[in-house]
């Protein structure tokens, strides 16, 4: 589901929605997928406002000294801080090949999803 979002929007998004990437996307209710849009929204609506022109933009940015990516970013490149909303460190994961921020209490492993 998330696979068409960057890596970046994605982490972001996910943990807004409370939700764990490797949830398969069947299992997903209809308002755990609302969640995860709205978050991606929020996210891109806020990189936008804060001055990035195009997504490219940011993605270049993240390797620089930009703004945006110091104050906005909840999970991405967070790992062992702090999640801003309970406190437990942030941890990374290798994930379809990339690596994946999320938080272990806001956003628990799922269970295998059911036959
Ligand atoms: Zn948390």
């Amino acid at each position: 589901m998330i696979s068409g979002i960057g890596n970046i929007y994605a982490d972001e998004a996910l943990w807004r929605a409370r939700l764990h990437g490797t949830r398969p996307t069947e299992t997903l209710r209809r308002a755990e997928v609302a969640a995860i849009l709205d978050g991606a929204r929020e996210v891109m609506t806020q990189a936008l406002g804060e001055g990035g022109t195009s997504f490219d933009a940011l993605y270049v940015n993240v390797n620089g000294e930009s703004g945006y990516f110091d104050r906005a970013l909840y999970v991405y490149g967070r790992e062992g801080l702090p999640c801003a909303r309970c406190g437990s460190p942030i941890r990374r994961e290798e994930f379809m090949n990339r690596s994946s921020f999320s938080c272990p209490r806001c956003q628990p492993v799922p269970r295998r999803a059911r036959p």
